[in-house]
C-alpha cells in the first residue's frame, strides 16, 4: 500500500530522533485528530498505561476499509492539530467509504449517507 503523506513526512531523518521536541507528551490528550485536510491520527495509551503513542488510519480505497498503523515519531507532532469532530469524521467517511474511527466499511445506506456509524460518532466531539 502506498505511504500516506503523513508517513512520508515522518520518515524524514529529523523525525526519527528520540523526543527532542521539548513537548511534554503527558499534556497530549488521548483521542482523534485531523492531520492536514484528510488524514486521521489516533492518540492512545499503550497496554501498560505507561506512555501514549499515535497511530494513523491507513485507508484502502479499493476495499473501502481503514486500519490503524503505528507511526513512530507521530506523537511529537500532535501539538497544534485539530481534534477530529464528528462532522469532519463524517465528511472523510463519505470520501473514503469507511468509518474513520473503527475503519469498518460503511455498508448500509444510512451509514454511507452519514459517513459514520452512530456508536463511533458518539466517541467524537460535536
Ligand atoms: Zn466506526
Amino acid at each position: 500500500m502506498a505511504l500516506t503523506r503523513l508517513q512520508r513526512d515522518l520518515d524524514r531523518p529529523a523525525n526519527r530522533q528520540p523526543n527532542r521536541s521539548g513537548i511534554d507528551f503527558n499534556t497530549i490528550q488521548v483521542g482523534y485528530y485531523l492531520y492536514g485536510a484528510d488524514e486521521i491520527v489516533w492518540v492512545k495509551w499503550n497496554r501498560e498505561g505507561s506512555r501514549k503513542y499515535a497511530q494513523v488510519l491507513e485507508v484502502d480505497l479499493y476495499k473501502r476499509t481503514g486500519r490503524w498503523v503505528y507511526a513512530q515519531g507521530l506523537i511529537s507532532r500532535i501539538a497544534g492539530l485539530a481534534v477530529l469532530t464528528a462532522r469532519e469524521a463524517a465528511r472523510l467517511g463519505q470520501k473514503y467509504g469507511c468509518c474513520v474511527v473503527c475503519g469498518r466499511r460503511l455498508d448500509d445506506e444510512k451509514s454511507i449517507t452519514a459517513g459514520i456509524g452512530p456508536v463511533c460518532a458518539s466517541r467524537l466531539a460535536g
